[in-house]
């Protein structure tokens, strides 16, 4: 697993054989590989199931009112891109909770272009 930087798109992680694993734009992960092999709505499916897992609450502030949920990733996917899928890293937060979180993405420590 390699991790670059893409101006354009701020980070980019390939698979070993250099393709595309995923993309994120200022933190958000905008492509995502998958074993079905394509540009997936593997992330929505998993999205509702985290969601539905957690019965759409934030797991922070308890609110059920908040309209706008977010998959937080509790190990940050920059360093765990394994953990992307792992719903055990995963927890239900309401966009105002997700937006105290530090960025784990712009904050991250990148060495040599490569993550292992
Ligand atoms: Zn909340």
């Amino acid at each position: 697993m390699y991790i670059r930087m893409v101006p354009e798109k701020d980070i980019h992680i390939t698979n070993h054989d250099g393709s595309d694993y995923c993309v994120f734009e200022k933190g958000v992960p905008i492509w995502i590989w998958d074993d079905r092999g394509g540009n997936s709505r593997a992330w929505g499916r998993f999205r509702r199931m985290v969601f539905e897992r957690d019965d759409y609450t934030c797991q922070k502030c308890g609110s059920k009112e908040k309209k706008v949920l977010r998959v937080h990733h509790k190990k940050p996917v920059s360093k765990f891109p394994n953990l992307y899928y792992d719903i055990d890293n995963t927890t239900t937060l309401c966009d105002e909770c997700h937006r105290h979180i530090p960025k784990m993405v712009s904050s991250m420590k990148i060495r040599g272009g490569k993550i292992t």
